[in-house]
C-alpha cells in the first residue's frame, strides 16, 4: 500500500494550503510565502545544456495545479514541460519536435565544422 505524498505551502491569498506532491517534484525549497494559491508550481529537476559555462537550454517538468488560466503553452493544470528561454511550456509531442529540431541543428554544426576544418587545412583567410 502506498499513501500520497503531500506537501504544505503558505500562500499568501489562502494561507497554508496541502497538495499531494507528485514524485517528480524536486520539492519547494524556495518557495515564496507570499506566493498565491494559482502561482503555486510543482518543478522537477532541470535538464540543461550549456557549453563553455553559457547555459543554452534547460528544460524540467511542470504544473500549476491551481492555475486559472487555460493558455496553451504557459504553463497550467496540465503537467508540461518548460523550456528556457523559450518561454513555453510544451506537451509531448512539441517536446519531441524541439528535440528533432535540435538534432538537426547538431547536424548543422557539425557540416560547418567540417567546411571550416576545410578551410583552415586549404590556408584560406
Ligand atoms: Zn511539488
Amino acid at each position: 500500500m502506498s499513501t500520497q505524498r503531500t506537501v504544505t505551502l503558505p500562500t499568501a491569498d489562502h494561507g497554508n494550503v496541502t497538495l499531494p506532491e507528485p514524485a517528480w517534484c524536486a520539492g519547494h525549497a524556495h518557495h515564496d510565502p507570499l506566493t498565491a494559491l494559482a502561482d503555486l508550481i510543482h518543478s522537477g529537476p532541470t535538464v540543461g545544456c550549456s557549453h563553455l559555462g553559457q547555459p543554452l537550454l534547460a528544460a524540467e517538468i511542470v504544473h500549476s495545479p491551481f492555475a486559472t488560466h487555460a493558455s496553451p503553452r504557459r504553463g497550467g493544470r496540465t503537467p508540461g514541460v518548460s523550456v528556457w528561454p523559450l518561454g513555453l511550456t510544451l506537451d509531448p509531442t512539441e517536446l519531441y519536435a524541439l528535440a528533432a529540431d535540435l538534432d538537426t541543428f547538431a547536424d548543422r554544426l557539425r557540416a560547418l565544422a567540417d567546411q571550416l576544418a576545410d578551410v583552415l587545412a586549404r590556408g584560406e583567410q
